[in-house]
């Protein structure tokens, strides 16, 4: 009884909060299904079955890559690929995501240290994608700091990714924070942009180094003309604040061609490049 009024707590308080459910027998279904996920990603960095990907992210202007982007894969022995849509939101409703966060930060700081620039160009950098509960773990920067002491990685070669929804939990705590990651020459970059609340007011709270211009308004930039003129828009506007642009999910040359015309920075796609892992990133740099 009583483990089962707890379950109708738990989703009261997802509800929410000051509400009430009835505990029902799909709720238990629900939460053990949770629960065994939860146990099954504890321990999964351990066992071998979390792997980081790395998708490559490219200058428009000459094709050439610049970095690339970590993200996390969950091979589950029984289940195959769980995709992160699912496991990350698993792992930010318990304790998980903080752990998991530090073994992709730790991951992709050592990576980078191995990719070289092409003849006099710059190493490439690496993007990490940080959760809002992450954000609210005070000591983010530290974490941080310690795995570019670690790893040797020049802090400049560090990007790191939040959505604009993670920013508004609690925006003053975050912008705090962030503004300590920025002095230690991390760059931050706003992920999926444009599909969250868009307050523009972030950008000028939060230190800000880039757009990433969420996949949806790529997807139909070649047939709607909405679309185009709000990336040329995010674009344009970018760089009147002085900070760069990725166009997210380029899958088509159209595409590609049609953000070269309008002077985004920087893309990464399928059509460019899928997630890999580590060892052929480093063969793509040549
Ligand atoms: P995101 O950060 O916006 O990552 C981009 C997603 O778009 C990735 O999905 C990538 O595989 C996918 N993608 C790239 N190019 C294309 C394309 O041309 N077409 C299409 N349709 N999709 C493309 P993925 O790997 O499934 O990751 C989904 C989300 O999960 C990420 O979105 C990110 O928010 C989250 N995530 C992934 N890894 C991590 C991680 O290590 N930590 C945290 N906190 N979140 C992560
Ligand atoms: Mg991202
Ligand atoms: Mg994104």
């Amino acid at each position: 009884l009583m483990r089962q009024a707890d379950q109708a707590m738990y989703i009261a308080k997802q509800a929410g909060k000051n509400c009430y459910r009835l505990y029902s027998r799909q709720m238990n279904e629900e939460a053990s299904q949770r629960i065994r996920l939860e146990d099954e990603l504890r321990g999964a960095w351990g066992r071998g079955e979390l792997k980081v990907m790395y998708q490559p992210i490219w200058r428009v202007e000459d094709r050439t890559v610049v970095g690339a982007e970590a993200l996390l894969r969950w091979y589950h022995p029984k289940h195959g690929a769980i995709p992160p849509s699912q496991f990350i939101a698993v792992a930010e409703r318990s304790d998980l995501i903080g752990e998991i966060g530090l073994h992709v930060l730790r991951d992709a700081c050592a990576e980078a240290m191995r990719w070289r620039g092409r003849a006099g160009q710059p190493a490439p950098f690496v993007a990490v994608n940080v959760s809002s509960r992450q954000l609210r773990d005070r000591d983010l920067p530290e974490q941080v700091g310690a795995c570019l002491r670690e790893s040797g990685l020049p802090a400049s070669r560090l990007h790191v990714e939040l959505t604009e929804t993670a920013l508004l939990r609690d925006e003053a705590l975050a912008a705090g924070l962030l503004t300590r990651l920025h002095e230690t020459g991390v760059n931050i970059w706003l992920d999926d942009f444009g599909t969250g609340f868009s307050g523009l007011s972030h950008l000028r709270r939060v230190p800000v180094d880039g757009l990433k211009i969420d996949r949806s308004f790529i997807a139909d930039v070649e047939t709607d003309g909405d679309d185009l003129a709000l990336t040329t828009a995010i674009i344009a506007m970018a760089h009147s604040l002085g900070i760069r642009t990725v166009a997210e999910g380029v899958e088509t040359e159209g595409q590609f061609a049609l953000l070269r015309e309008r002077g985004c920075d920087l893309a990464q796609g399928y059509w460019l490049g899928y997630p890999m892992p580590a060892d052929e990133f480093v063969k793509l740099l040549g």
